[in-house]
């Protein structure tokens, strides 16, 4: 086999081809029978469980509990929250017939879960003692999407959706954040992603939320991916499924809720966030092997030293995979774990092992190959790991901060998100938000959270700038 034949398109080149590539080529996903739906393959399923082991460890450490609901909804849940089931509709797989019968009631194969949770709730919560009633659950959804594209958006995928009920608008409000707060951390310290948390405007709410707060990541297209939301219900649907308690004063309250959720999508923000030409390049922390061992030659000596050396490493906490393909060339071996990301590469031959050390090569090729003595390749891994998460987090929001545009004119707005994001006033009508995605293909990604407060005039329409501070607008996935 020759490289082309594994190779991907340059990114440069056509990054949608590059992607699509890239994340079969790399056996992440595969495509599977029914449009949309993905089979995601052991490599990728092993990203998805050390990114789900990072997210639930917080989110248990935060109070909440896990639960499991039922997949199937009856259809009548959905349509007791109107802005819900208008806003989902169109998504909806509808199960009609079951058991060789029509079912006298349809039933909806989850696209989230706030109305079946939400009946739940309502059973479940009578006092004030009762609150905050803080649950999550990790579990498949169905979104029938009609431009599906492999993580990013499938019809059928993974993800954890967290539900809560407090007393009143502050406690709900806090637990919106105190989620944005866990996704923007796992984002930045798991994935390398420097996200931008900030509020979506009122065109991008979630349906039936009051208010909608997402993270939001730059892939090296210049296109934003929305990366994990958290909405504030208000007292949406605790009115639609009756979701009360009774108050220290006696008397009869309706909850505040929350809902808030990170998917399989996060897979496909890797892959476009940190990848090049040769591949995948994945962040140590999510890399299901973060060092792969390629013996070099014959004999059973190197190989018999390459698993040595791995035992090594895997005592010292390293994810490691000794490559002992021998029917494939070193190059061969070589260039597979670029392809599918590797961050440390071990390569070791009879002539390494006679001199007692062993060839490193990094992922991106920093530093050249480094000769390092065999008998410190375990102490110095972890550092080594450690350095190149943080190498990948830094470039990544070099990358994000060269591309976004701080833009008082037209003109350079346009520019703005053509290569990246612009950084602008905003009126926050919805009707100049249209307009400018007609024009331009770009929508407002947040209100970032922390950007400073600021003046001026919407930079589309000249009417008064809305919302005290500069809105983000990028084209987006
Ligand atoms: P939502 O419940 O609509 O707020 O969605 C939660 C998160 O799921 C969003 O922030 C997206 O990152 C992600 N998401 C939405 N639709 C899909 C899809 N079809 N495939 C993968 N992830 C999705």
């Amino acid at each position: 086999m020759g490289r082309d034949e594994r190779g991907v398109t340059p990114q440069s080149e056509d990054f949608s081809a590059w992607y699509n590539e890239l994340v079969a080529k790399a056996q992440l996903v595969d495509r599977g029978p029914a449009k949309g739906t993905m089979v995601i393959r052991p490599y990728g399923y092993r990203l998805w469980e050390l990114l789900q082991a990072e997210l639930d460890q917080r989110i248990k450490d935060t109070g909440h509990e896990n639960a499991y609901f039922p997949l199937l909804i009856p259809e009548s849940y959905l349509q007791r929250e109107a802005q819900h089931v208008e806003g989902f509709a169109p998504e909806l797989a509808v199960v009609t017939h079951a058991g060789g019968k029509e079912l006298e009631e349809p039933l909806v194969v989850r696209p989230t879960s706030e109305t079946i949770i939400g009946e739940m709730m309502a059973k479940w919560v009578s006092s004030h003692r009762d609150l905050p009633l803080l649950l999550n659950q990790w579990a498949n959804v169905v979104r029938w999407e009609l431009r599906p594209r492999m993580f990013l958006r499938t019809t059928e995928f993974l993800w954890q959706e967290g539900h809560t009920a407090h007393a009143d608008e502050a406690g709900a409000m806090r637990e919106t954040m105190l989620a944005l707060g866990l996704y923007t951390e796992v984002c930045r310290d798991i994935a390398a992603l420097p996200v931008v948390p900030g509020e979506k405007t009122p065109g991008e709410r979630f349906a039936g939320a009051v208010r909608t707060f997402t993270v939001e990541a730059m892939m090296r297209d210049g296109k934003a991916l929305q990366s994990g939301t958290s909405h504030y219900m208000g007292t949406n649907f605790a009115d639609a499924f009756e979701i009360q308690y009774t108050s220290q004063a006696g008397r009869l309250e309706r909850c505040h809720t929350t809902s808030w959720g990170m998917t399989t999508r996060m897979i496909g923000a890797v892959v476009m966030t940190h990848g090049d030409d040769k591949g995948l390049v994945l962040p140590p922390r999510l890399a299901p092997y973060q060092v792969v061992i390629v013996p070099i030659g014959r004999g059973e000596e190197v190989p018999a030293a390459a698993r040595e050396l791995a035992g090594r490493l895997k005592a010292a906490g390293v994810r490691v995979h000794v490559d002992d393909r021998d029917h494939l060339s070193p190059g061969y071996r070589f260039n597979d774990w670029e392809l599918r990301g590797a961050p440390v590469r071990l390569e070791l031959g009879p002539r390494d092992l006679e001199s007692g050390t062993v060839v490193m090569a990094m992922r991106l090729g920093q530093e050249g190959k480094r000769t390092i003595p065999l008998g410190s390749v375990a102490e110095i891994m972890p550092g080594v790991l450690a350095d190149f998460q943080a190498f990948l987090l830094r470039r990544a929001t070099e990358f994000r901060e060269a591309r976004t545009r701080t833009a008082d004119t037209w003109q350079a707005f346009a520019d703005g998100v053509t290569s990246g994001w612009a950084s602008a006033p905003h009126c926050g009508r919805a009707v100049c938000e249209d307009d400018i995605k007609a024009e331009t293909a770009a929508t407002p990604r947040c209100v970032p959270l922390d950007a400073p407060p600021s003046g001026g005039v919407c930079v589309r329409c000249g009417q008064p700038g809305a919302y005290g501070k500069r809105v983000l607008f990028g084209r987006s996935y």
